[in-house]
């Protein structure tokens, strides 16, 4: 392989957020263009991994602070997802039900990165690019620059792609015996803060950065959770590069989990089917416009408002509207949002918990996206929503400044504010209700968005021009 892949998320495999469908397609489509790319991730206990067949590819042991771990590297027998997808299987580690969410987190991806490297260490062909996402796989670049160990990978290029900085897997130096012996005064690029920094060493450490959309590398010089300074510093580096999407998993005109498929000239009709199953499914309206949310509720999407902002718009009676939440996260957000069932039933309801194929029939189905995001690296939700004919109603930063163009413009599309906050996100509703009382002009801007591409067709040649210069 010429490029390698390494992550904790891969769609269909393991999914918690948007990292997993990224590098669930890219790699996909850059094999299509010419790239030859695998994917190497951990083995989940997940239902992809117990239902598929693999074979074995290496067998070996790490070592993590005194302790042997064995480990087998399986590779997935059929070509189905697009490109060769690695499992690490670290028995008593990594085979569990969830991605993250463990005491060990540390051990776990620590052990997983080492694993990775030593398998990489035994190939004849060495890859021309290793491909990092995320602070789980951060460490990477600094053991391939300075471990002793790992030294003949030293002159292979290695990328971070930050899907999201908030996120940085730091511990203390007290677990410094993880690493394999590298020259101790090299220690400074690992540390932030004097704490061992994953996400930090890996823009030290990297030889390219990329954040998936140009605005949130923008903003991360101001608002990096503590790495200002050194993504400022780093610029010089790094590039943004807007997220594509599967447009073969991502298609309302094939979607095996939509109720009635669609394309822009059946729009009207399939768009009203899909809408009339989720009303009927969660008791609401369908002459009213179906508003939805589907995310973490977490800060970063302003989830603690989504109570607020849905409150304000249902309880005045001038103004007509269905909302439907999917969505799991903080349990005061998921608790308040499911106690405004009872106050608004019949016009409001909830999904709380991981649905993928109940978001399929929600981008299908809604009107309108909400998505008041306080920090949105790229976002994915609003170019599957545009794709599916459903118009997003967002905050404009990150990467959904970079998507969404207000109706108010030019050939706009989408309903934009300024800031994270109840007064804006519930004044932008009701600009979306009054758009859909013109129906000529909503059903017109439905057809525009579901043309406009954000596939990764285009977007995987960013990062192989990349490559070829780093190559
Ligand atoms: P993030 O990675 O920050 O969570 P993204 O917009 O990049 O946000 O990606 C979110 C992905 O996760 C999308 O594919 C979205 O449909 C999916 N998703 C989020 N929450 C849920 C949920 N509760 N059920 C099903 N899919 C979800």
């Amino acid at each position: 392989m010429e490029i390698i892949h390494i992550s904790a998320e891969c769609y269909p495999i393991a999914k918690v957020g948007g990292l997993a469908d990224v590098v669930g397609a890219l790699p996909k489509y850059q094999n299509k263009a010419g790239k030859k790319t695998a994917v190497v991730m951990p083995y989940y206990n997940t239902k992809f991994t117990q239902n598929k067949s693999f074979r074995l590819d290496h067998r070996n042991t790490v070592s993590l602070g005194g302790l042997l771990y064995d480990f087998e590297v399986i590779q997935l027998e059929s070509d189905e997802l697009g490109y060769p997808l690695y499992l690490i299987k670290i028995p008593g580690l990594m085979d569990r039900e969830n991605v993250y969410g463990y005491t060990d987190d540390t051990e776990r991806f620590m052990a997983f990165q080492k694993a990775v490297l030593i398998w990489i260490l035994q190939f004849h062909d060495k890859p021309q690019i290793v491909h990092c996402h995320d602070y789980h796989t951060g460490l990477i670049p600094f053991m391939m620059t300075y471990a002793h160990q790992f030294e003949v990978l030293k002159e292979i290029p290695t990328i971070l792609t930050i899907h999201n900085a908030q996120y940085q897997g730091q511990f203390s130096f007290d677990k410094l015996n993880y690493f394999p012996e590298y020259d101790l005064s090299y220690s400074g690029m690992l540390e932030w803060e004097q704490m061992i920094n994953p996400l930090a060493a890996a823009v030290k450490c990297s030889w390219a950065v990329t954040t998936v959309s140009p605005s949130y590398l923008i903003e991360l010089r101001s608002a990096a959770n503590g790495l200002e300074w050194l993504l400022d510093n780093e610029k010089g580096k790094s590039t943004g590069i807007l997220n594509g999407i599967d447009t073969d998993v991502w298609n309302p005109a094939t979607d095996p989990m939509i109720s009635k498929n669609f394309t822009k000239q059946t729009s009207l009709s399939g768009k009203r089917n899909n809408k009339m199953f989720l009303c009927d499914k969660f008791d609401l309206n369908p002459e009213k416009p179906l508003f939805a949310f589907i995310g973490r509720l977490v800060g970063e999407k302003g989830a603690e408002l989504l109570p607020h902002i849905f409150d304000a718009i249902l309880s005045n009676p001038k103004l007509d509207a269905n909302i439907l939440v999917l969505g799991s996260g903080d349990p005061t957000v998921e608790h308040q949002l499911d106690a405004l069932k009872e106050k608004h039933s019949g016009n409001y309801n909830t999904f709380i918990g991981y649905d993928e194929v109940l978001s399929h029939i929600i981008y299908a189905g809604a009107d309108y996206l909400v998505m008041p995001s306080r920090v949105e690296p790229c976002g994915l939700n609003q170019m599957y929503s545009l794709r599916y004919g459903t118009i997003p109603i967002v905050r404009s930063i990150g990467g959904l400044k970079d998507t969404i163009v207000d109706i108010s413009e030019e050939n706009g599309f989408g309903i934009c504010h300024d800031n994270t906050d109840t007064n804006e996100a519930v004044e932008a509703i009701e600009r979306a209700i009054e758009l859909y009382k013109d129906q000529p002009r909503f059903k017109r801007i439905r057809k525009q968005i579901m043309q406009i591409d954000h596939s990764w067709d285009s977007a995987a040649n960013n990062y192989i021009d990349l490559y070829n210069k780093l190559i």
